[in-house]
């Protein structure tokens, strides 16, 4: 018999590590590959085109019980935008691709194109194609994004260095929690439909999960000031991922302040009802699409004045690790808890 090694023994970075590591970059054109937020391709001296594609699986990444068709098409926009933002780049265009069961009528396919359309116009990108096809079950949705930048400006994973400052855009953990909240009332739905769902007013959790926005007003911050982030990349998978990428690609350490780490009070105070520690939302909730950034000392000034920026700590050597100082005055080690997203079905 053949061998058969589940997928889950490799987790999900494990797994794209292992399958592409047989590939080499052999174009000189290929300034990034496999690794970073989005792959880079040289044009000229001038200009890298940077590209990015990410893969939505009803069941998985939504659940169309409280996810309505609309927000969904904007989320699976922004979600893709987010990369090129990432990468210190202003996102242009966008293909999207969907797989749909039978089960979809015009209509909900309708809205999901309204969404879409919302994110294509606020963000000022233009759908330039994609691909539309069958499934035997539930939709797939897949949207690829690019953007043009000088090659210079292009920030990757990879520059983060000891002394650097750490810093992070909005707040984070609040997707999280309303993710809890939703799934707390789909169980409640389900379990006798005339139970109406108590959402609490909490309407910014809820918004920061089901209509996400990229952190496009940081980027252009950091174009009009002259910023250069050292290195950066969104947080979707959570805070402690995040920091574990920039500290393995950069070959560095992290010292993160727990009282820095921004959380909202609407999130605190869910956290607390859920009986959740806060700060562990912010490390390892997915889906905030906020910016972890590393800064040059020099830079610091710059970014006190940054609206929305948080310093939350410093970059530190390598074998120093990833440390928490929480605000009980302990020093824990930060675990790598990214989402794992293979389940059978
Ligand atoms: P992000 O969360 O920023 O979208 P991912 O964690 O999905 O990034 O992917 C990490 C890196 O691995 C990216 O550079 C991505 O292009 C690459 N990658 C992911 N899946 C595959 C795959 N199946 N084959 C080749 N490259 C992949
Ligand atoms: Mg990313």
């Amino acid at each position: 018999m053949s061998k058969h090694t589940d997928v889950n023994t490799l987790g999900e970075f494990g797994l794209i590590d292992h399958l592409t590591k047989g590939f080499t970059n052999n174009q000189k054109t290929t300034l990034a590959g496999v690794g970073d937020d989005a792959a880079v391709i040289k044009l000229n001296d001038d200009q890298a085109v940077v590209i990015s594609t990410d893969l939505l699986v009803e069941g998985i990444h939504f659940d169309l019980v409280y996810s309505p068709l609309k927000h969904l098409g904007y989320k699976a926009i922004v979600v893709n935008l987010s990369d090129i933002y990432a990468m210190n780049v202003i996102p242009t265009q966008v293909t999207v691709s969907i797989a749909i069961s039978s089960k979809y009528s015009v209509e909900a396919l309708e809205e999901l194109y309204r969404g879409i359309k919302l994110a294509c116009d606020f963000y000022n990108v233009d759908l330039i194609g994609g691909d539309t096809t069958s499934s035997p079950r539930g939709m797939t949705i897949s949207v690829t994004a690019v953007g043009v930048s000088h090659p210079d400006k292009i920030v990757y994973r990879t520059g983060a260095k000891p002394g650097d400052i750490i810093c992070t855009t909005g707040d984070l953990g609040a997707a999280y929690l309303g993710l809890q909240l939703l799934e707390r009332e789909k169980q409640v739905f389900m379990s006798g439909p005339d139970v109406k769902p108590d959402l609490e007013d909490q309407s910014y959790i809820l918004e920061r999960q089901l209509k996400p926005e990229a952190a496009r007003m940081s980027v252009q911050y950091f174009h009009k000031e002259k910023i250069q982030p050292t290195a950066m990349m969104d947080i979707s998978d959570g805070l402690a991922s995040e920091l574990f990428h920039i500290c393995k690609n950069s070959k560095v350490g992290a010292f993160i302040e727990e009282k820095k780490i921004p959380i909202a009070p609407d999130s605190e105070q869910m956290a607390l009802k859920f009986r959740l520690d806060p700060t562990t939302c912010a490390l390892n909730g997915g889906e905030d699409y906020e910016l972890l950034f590393t800064i040059d000392e020099k830079d610091l000034e710059k970014i006190r004045y940054m609206p929305g920026a948080y310093i939350i700590g410093e970059i530190t050597k390598a074998e120093d690790g990833i440390k928490l100082h929480t605000s009980g005055g302990n020093i824990h080690d930060i675990k790598a808890q990214g989402w794992e997203h293979f389940k059978e079905v």
